[in-house]
């Protein structure tokens, strides 16, 4: 899918409702879509069943109509993309740009960016580009094979963030990140990358996913596809300055008042103050007035209300 419309999308991972932090995203998405007369889409990162709460991706849709959100077209799961997933990894294999990795946790303890163990580039000569092919199809294809595969990332890369700014990445940094993981499933990367590159136009979302940027251009630019423009806006934190998370335990919005805890994010995210009496009129007046360059950087304390 490619589109000249400006189309941007939320895209909740389904593990557990969503809190003040997720309407943060969803809020500041929606209203630089909308403000642009876009399309808005929602994606649900289904592709890691170990961490999905059961309900939770029918719970977020509820809570998302019960904000006022409104989607366009289908929901889309990636939990129904893997043959695309599938056919982008097969063609970043046929460039060489993957290989099959077997470190263990302990072996990377003291290592932030991936330091190149099982790059077959840095290897023996007995393991070639070509054997590590083989065995990475296989894993694609078949997932038996005990390895994750990393997707080797040599140039540097730079983006303008709209709201953080230059971004750049050298230095051995960000390093070759895992797109397929030991349990064959899909890294969060590696689908997050190539659904953007597949007809979003712009990006906005947490700047707690900002590191996660520069790898996911690096695959969008291996693969010759379309970048979209990123904007991370500040994330909430709790009490104890922690980011506000299911694994913070931060509250439901479901458990919250809708029109009041909307008000907040607003204010949260640095808009003018609207003097509006129901949801509806939130949402018409917050779409004609949204202001991206009114966003804070900082990542900030949310008071309770
Ligand atoms: N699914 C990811 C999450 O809930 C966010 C994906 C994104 O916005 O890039 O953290």
């Amino acid at each position: 899918m490619t589109s000249a419309r400006y189309t941007g999308r939320f895209a909740p991972s389904p593990t557990g409702p969503l809190h003040f932090g997720s309407l943060l995203a969803a809020m500041a998405s929606y209203c630089e879509a909308r403000h642009h007369d876009g399309f808005w889409l929602l994606r649900i990162d289904d592709i890691d069943p170990p961490r999905e709460v059961a309900g939770a991706s029918s719970g977020i849709q509820k809570t998302l109509n019960a904000y006022g959100f409104e989607w366009d077209g289908n929901v889309i799961f990636q939990s129904q993309r893997t043959e695309f997933y599938r056919d982008k990894l097969t063609m970043l294999n046929e460039q060489h740009m993957l290989y099959p990795c077997n470190c263990s946790r302990s072996r990377l303890a003291n290592h932030s960016v991936y330091p190149g163990f099982c790059d077959p580039a840095t290897e023996e000569p007995i393991r070639t580009q070509h054997s590590a092919a083989k065995l990475v199809q296989q894993k694609i294809l078949h997932g038996d094979l005990d390895h994750s595969i990393r997707i080797s990332i040599n140039e540097s890369i730079s983006f303008h963030d709209t709201v953080q700014g230059f971004q750049t990445y050298g230095d051995g940094e960000p390093g070759d990140i895992i797109v397929v993981r030991r349990d064959d499933l899909f890294a969060y990367s590696l689908a997050c990358a190539v659904d953007d590159a597949d007809g979003i136009s712009h990006v906005v979302r947490g700047s707690d996913l900002l590191s996660t940027t520069a790898s996911q251009i690096a695959i969008m630019k291996s693969l010759n596809m379309h970048q979209p423009v990123y904007s991370h806006i500040p994330v909430a934190l709790n009490s104890k300055l922690q980011k506000l998370s299911k694994q913070t335990r931060a509250m439901a919005l479901d458990s919250m008042p809708t029109l009041a805890t909307l008000l907040q994010a607003w204010q949260f995210l640095g808009q003018v103050e609207l003097n509006v009496s129901s949801i509806d009129t939130f949402w018409q007046s917050a779409i004609e007035t949204w202001c991206l360059d009114s966003v804070p950087k900082q990542s900030q304390q949310a008071t309770p209300i």
